[in-house]
């Protein structure tokens, strides 16, 4: 009995090996390698605020649209050649839950810039778990479609629609006259089509507003002209608790290059002049204050602050924490 028993489990054990190793499934498949990376958001605490860093997506900046004197350009060729990830952008926007109010401050770029590369802003935003039916304020650093595109699909329809727009009056004078679009060189001319083209919904709807000077539009938030990039360009300095957090638009592109040479300018920059000495203005007072910065196309999740290094200045990030606490 137990021999037959055992003779019949051997028999088994042994077909049982046999269809294991010849088997159709002979072997279990090789994990696949995956590419995508989760849809990003970080948070952090700005006093009583809580600000998320929304990912929309990753860009690689050309050295060619950058204006410095030719020793720095060369300087940044030869560093460029031993460091190729050294003009690597990203595109983020950001929210701020006062606990009143919930605040985006600019969109990321939808499908309007970057071919596909970005749009991811509202993804990250669920993912953070908000919805944009929640978004209360949108507040625009300038008109660039990748600061805007995110607010409208290419149909025309508001991604954020309880939102209320809020942009400086001469940053959309400027974009959305068809006089000065009509003048402006043939390779401008897309941005002012799509800015006109993002706005209209909001404008049809009355949630598109200007601002002219300091008027109070959030309490604890000032208005931070930095005219050069654009003819309206504003930065948003929120503060709570004797924290204090500067949304800056496109104070800096690339900043392994403009912040150890603040006088370096982008070819998007449309008055060079005013932008290189708004930086040069701007970047020492963050130094000193230890201002918490919220760059859109700093290396995610694009917040950090300034430390003085030679005759410039390094980029101090925001480093990964799952702890809620003050910055
Ligand atoms: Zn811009
Ligand atoms: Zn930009």
């Amino acid at each position: 009995m137990l021999k037959r028993n055992s003779t019949r489990f051997t028999a088994a054990l042994v077909a049982a090996l046999i269809s294991f190793i010849a088997g159709p499934n002979a072997a279990p498949p090789a994990a696949a390698q995956h590419r995508e990376q989760a849809p990003g958001f970080y948070r952090l605490k700005v006093g009583d605020l809580e600000v998320t860093a929304l990912f929309d997506g990753t860009g690689v900046f050309d050295p060619h649209w950058l204006n410095g004197t030719k020793a720095t350009m060369d300087g940044v060729q030869k560093a460029l050649h031993e460091d190729p990830h050294m003009l690597d952008v990203a595109d983020t926007g950001f929210l701020v839950n006062t606990g009143k109010q919930l605040i985006l401050v600019d969109a990321g770029a939808g499908t309007w810039w970057g071919g596909g590369a970005f749009g991811r802003l509202a993804g990250s935003l669920r993912s953070a778990g908000y919805t944009p039916e929640e978004v209360d304020l949108v507040l625009v650093t300038h008109l660039h479609s990748d600061h805007v595109g995110g607010l409208t699909t290419q149909d025309g329809k508001r991604v954020f629609p309880n939102a209320d727009v809020y942009v400086a009056k001469a940053e959309s004078d400027f974009w959305l006259s068809p006089e000065i679009a009509a003048k402006a060189p043939k390779d401008a001319q897309p941005f002012f089509r799509s800015a006109q083209a993002i706005a209209a919904p909001y404008i049809k709807a009355g949630k598109w507003h200007t601002f002219s000077g300091s008027e109070p539009i959030v309490d604890g938030m000032q208005l931070v002209p930095l005219p050069g990039h654009t003819p309206g360009h504003t930065g948003y300095e929120f503060s709570s608790k004797g924290q204090k957090i500067l949304f800056w638009g496109d104070i800096v592109h690339a900043q392994r290059v403009q912040l150890q040479h603040p006088e370096v300018t982008a070819i998007f920059d449309i008055d060079q002049n005013a932008a290189a000495a708004t930086r040069l203005q701007l970047l020492p007072r963050l130094a000193r204050e230890h201002v918490l910065i919220a760059g859109p196309h700093m290396p995610f999740p694009a917040l950090g602050t300034l430390r003085k290094e030679g005759s410039g200045y390094s980029w101090v990030p925001v480093v990964f924490t799952d702890q809620w606490v003050d910055k």
